[in-house]
């Protein structure tokens, strides 16, 4: 049973189905595993060893009775802390909800029960999702398990390193920008962006609502797929969540069929300009030549205000952010100034001192925008901008399939090289930003290595809820390299 820890959920499963291994000594066997390299890791914000054996046990009960929900029955799932789990701390990775238990489960956490899964710890972010490091976590810096020195990604940062150390074979994360795309990337782990809608964020703390989608983060394209076919659907607490049949993501992973390989695939050349990362570069290049190979025709293609992106993205997202964290006052359920002299003091003090740096930055840069007499100029401008970025993008879907473009313009950085200069770790979202404006299903899976041994990550972006084609191309790829036998040492 040596290297349990780098198994896919699809083999853990295979063991729990052939009996070779029980939940709990699985469950068991991840959480000796977040032991010995948390320390150097710092993923996890909050652990309980208890409820993750009792949910095994139980598990394990169900086996025993013939009456096993799935596959994913008895597999641990790691998830960011920004994703109520009842009972369980969810902070959020802010001091302002350091002390705050959620009283019920989002809608993917109890989908995730109903389908066996063992939840297993709350995974570190950047505060709010507000980051690109996980730097502004309140709590703890996690480093990136292929280089200790380097950052993990963000805000998605915790769920990446925690899959790539091996404490947990799947989690999932929130991407509003790119925050489960590009810590996959940074760490050599499979990353999806569903579709806008496609995943309830019911029990997702709102960061930009209609930007933010929940998606999963795995070894493998198809540990991927089977966790996003446990959390996809409607849900009647979210409206904006779609009434759509969901397909078998699993059994169309193969294409086997003539006509997935004449697929056309477009090569944006607005996302090979400068600052791209010439190794990086290097790495999507052979990827393109391996789709080729495959038979895909590559179309080069122009998506015209992808230069617009990122500034849009800050204002969108920040005006929808001052919105949504105007709940957390100091008044209700979040941690209340004790000093304050009066209630305008109050809200001032507990504020101010629960919520970090770039936090603030943001409600300020939000409020702003939002505010009489400069709503024309910003906000709404950035909407109309928004329009124009998905015209853009259903303009080139007319022409091609699927889109292929790096993840991130470099590798992980190191601790403290962006931190202090908001606006470079801004640009390092510069390829995925554009998809969740334009509210498409987005992958990054690995691809590559740099000569210092830090993953690269390839991203392909679909058509609205055609998350289908997007794994089972990327699945492709997975087949025909071995990535998935490459781990960090630790
Ligand atoms: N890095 C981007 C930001 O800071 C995206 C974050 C995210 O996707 N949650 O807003």
């Amino acid at each position: 049973m040596s290297q349990l820890h780098y198994k896919t959920i699809k083999e853990l499963s295979g063991s729990l189905a052939k009996k070779e291994l029980s939940a709990v000594e699985l469950t068991k066997a991840f959480i000796d595993r977040a032991e010995a390299v948390e320390p150097k890791i710092r993923a996890f914000l909050s652990r309980d060893v208890e409820d993750a054996l009792n949910q095994a046990k139980a598990s394990d009960e169900r086996r025993l009775a013939g009456k096993s929900l799935s596959d994913l029955d008895g597999i641990p799932i790691g998830i960011k802390d920004v994703i109520a789990v009842k009972g369980q701390p969810l902070t959020c990775a802010s001091k302002i909800l350091a002390d705050f238990r959620s009283p019920y489960d989002a809608t993917v956490t109890l989908k995730l029960k109903e389908s066996g899964a063992v939840i297993w710890g709350r995974l570190n972010l950047d505060e709010f999702a507000m980051g690109s490091s996980t730097e502004n976590s309140a709590f703890q810096k996690t480093a990136n398990p292929w280089n200790l020195d380097c950052v993990p990604g963000g805000s998605s940062g915790g769920s990446a390193a925690c899959v790539a150390s091996g404490s947990a074979p799947g989690a999932l994360g929130s991407d509003t920008g790119g925050s489960i795309r590009q810590p996959a990337a940074f760490c050599g782990v499979v990353g999806l962006k569903p579709t806008y809608g496609l995943v309830s964020r019911y029990g997702l703390a709102a960061f930009a609502s209609s930007l933010d989608q929940i998606g999963p983060m795995a070894r493998s394209v198809e540990d991927a797929a089977l966790l996003l076919q446990v959390i996809a659907g409607h849900d009647d607490y979210d409206s904006t969540s779609i009434q759509k049949e969901i397909p078998d993501y699993r059994t169309t992973l193969s294409p086997g069929n003539k006509e997935k390989r004449s697929l056309k695939l477009g090569i944006p050349n607005e996302f090979f300009e400068k600052g791209l990362d010439s190794t990086i570069r290097q790495s999507i290049e052979e990827v393109i030549k391996f789709y080729k190979s495959l038979g895909y025709e590559t179309v080069d293609i122009s998506l015209p205000h992808t230069e617009f992106a990122v500034p849009t993205y800050y204002i969108i997202a920040t005006a929808e952010a001052s919105s949504n964290l105007a709940r957390y006052d100091g008044i209700r359920y979040t941690t209340r100034s004790k000093e304050a002299k009066d209630h305008v003091d109050l809200y001032f003090k507990s504020r101010g001192k629960g919520f970090g740096q770039e936090v603030k930055r943001r409600v300020i840069l939000g409020t702003y925008a939002l505010s009489s007499g400069y709503y024309d100029a910003y906000y709404l401008r950035a909407q109309k901008v928004r329009s124009l970025i998905r015209q853009d993008f259903m303009e080139a879907f007319e022409k091609v399939d699927a889109i292929l473009t790096p993840t991130t313009p470099t590798p992980a950085f190191r601790f403290g090289e962006k931190a202090k200069d908001p606006l470079s770790m801004y640009l390092s979202d510069i390829y995925t930003i554009s998809v969740n404006l334009a509210g498409l299903p987005g992958i990054s899976f690995p691809c590559g290595l740099t000569p210092d041994g830090l993953p690269i990550g390839c991203q392909l972006i679909g058509k609205p809820f055609e998350e289908a084609d997007l794994l089972s191309m990327a699945y492709s790829f997975e087949q025909a390299h071995d990535y998935l036998d490459l781990h960090p040492e630790l």
